[in-house]
């Protein structure tokens, strides 16, 4: 469904001027509160789970990405499933209970792969599979002649467990058509949300501002996101970072800073009431600003995130990592618990890394 969103009403207005004007601290008065309200406990949770970038080969050219090559350039991989498989095993020796499966729009991967990919986890990891963005659906379904709800219904049979709000960027066509225009736009992305939903599957949402988007954007964006929660539920987590510009083609896009980033946190906390959780984005703030946004609205510290280079040396620098995650949370006078994708938590107490 399409949600018109009257940036001429009261109430747009309203949040406008708030995100515009208020003091830094008023804010995260306020989405303090809500958080709160939410959350009453001095809990905050954290997953281990881990990034498996299946194929880099993307054939969507968004401007803001140095992450894929495209088809035939020498670069390009797909991952077997032996080696995803192997990633999995690390994932799970250092206490990981989710993988974040996620690639590029590769053309030459049939839609029997994904299945057989799917079988293939489930057949050998007792793992959650958070997998496929809303992009990456839209992709398929254009690419193998699928409606959207075929195609989730047939990954959900096979085992996909459910999606990553990956590719949310700016949902405002305007923004979408210059930065990414070959990928899912607002309505498709958001529709491939709301059909997860209805296929009972919990998701999250993003949101990646920075994008040369004005702040009234960033508010529908917040809008959009609203609009599906009410109708479905089924958004478990929203998280925002900025642009990370260096080496992309928005090199020249000036990097946001943490006053920005805890300002929108703080407004998607007050906006989002019907959205239970929000996630530091650490990875890409700083531990320190990650700490900060504890008071911003954010009740959660996001994931890991493992990667390969590291965990492949032994997986020590991510125990020294898990333990200064947990420190972390406790500096800033939270108690740390890990937990499922649902956010549910894990019997096992934090700190058993340390
Ligand atoms: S769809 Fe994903 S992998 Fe492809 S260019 Fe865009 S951000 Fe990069």
């Amino acid at each position: 469904m399409s949600d018109v969103i009257d940036r001429a009403s009261g109430e747009f207005q309203d949040y406008l001027e708030l995100y515009e004007r208020a003091p830094l601290l008023e804010l995260g008065r306020l989405a303090d509160a809500e958080r709160y309200r939410q959350h009453p406990d001095e809990v905050v949770t954290y997953i281990i789970d881990r990034n498996i970038n299946y194929t880099n080969v993307c054939v969507a050219d968004c401007k803001f990405c140095a992450f894929y090559r495209r088809p035939k350039d020498g670069e390009g991989y797909v991952l077997p499933f032996e080696k995803i498989g192997e990633k999995i095993e690390e994932c799970k020796a250092l206490g990981g209970v989710q993988i974040l499966l996620q690639g590029g729009h590769n053309p030459y991967i049939p839609f029997e792969w994904y299945l057989e990919l799917m079988r293939y986890i489930k057949a050998h990891h007792r793992i959650h599979i958070h997998g496929f963005s809303p992009s990456e659906v839209v992709f398929f379904s254009e690419r193998f002649g699928l409606s959207v709800a075929e195609v989730i219904r047939e990954l959900k049979a096979a085992g996909l467990d459910s999606i990553p709000g990956g590719g949310g960027e700016i949902l405002v066509d305007a923004i979408r058509r210059r930065v990414a225009r070959k990928k899912a736009q607002t309505d498709e992305w958001l529709g491939v949300q709301e059909e997860a939903h209805r296929q009972g599957m919990k998701t999250s949402v993003t949101m990646m501002y920075g994008l040369g988007e004005t702040l009234a954007d960033r508010i529908e964006h917040l809008f959009r996101v609203r609009a599906v929660q009410r109708r479905t539920g089924g958004f478990t987590a929203f998280i925002c970072w900025p642009l990370q510009p260096d080496g992309t083609a928005m090199a020249d896009q000036p990097k946001t800073d943490a006053v920005t980033y805890l300002r929108t946190l703080a407004m998607a906390r007050i906006l989002l009431t019907e959205v239970p959780n929000l996630q530091s984005s650490w990875v890409t703030m700083g531990l320190k600003v990650g700490q900060v946004a504890l008071r911003f609205g954010a009740n959660d510290f996001g994931s890991l995130m493992m990667e390969e280079n590291v965990v492949s040396a032994t997986g020590t620098t991510y125990s020294a990592t898990i333990t200064e995650m947990e420190r972390c949370i406790r500096d800033a006078g939270y108690v740390a618990r890990r937990r499922r994708q649902d956010y549910s938590y894990l019997e096992e107490l934090a700190g058993a890394a340390a």
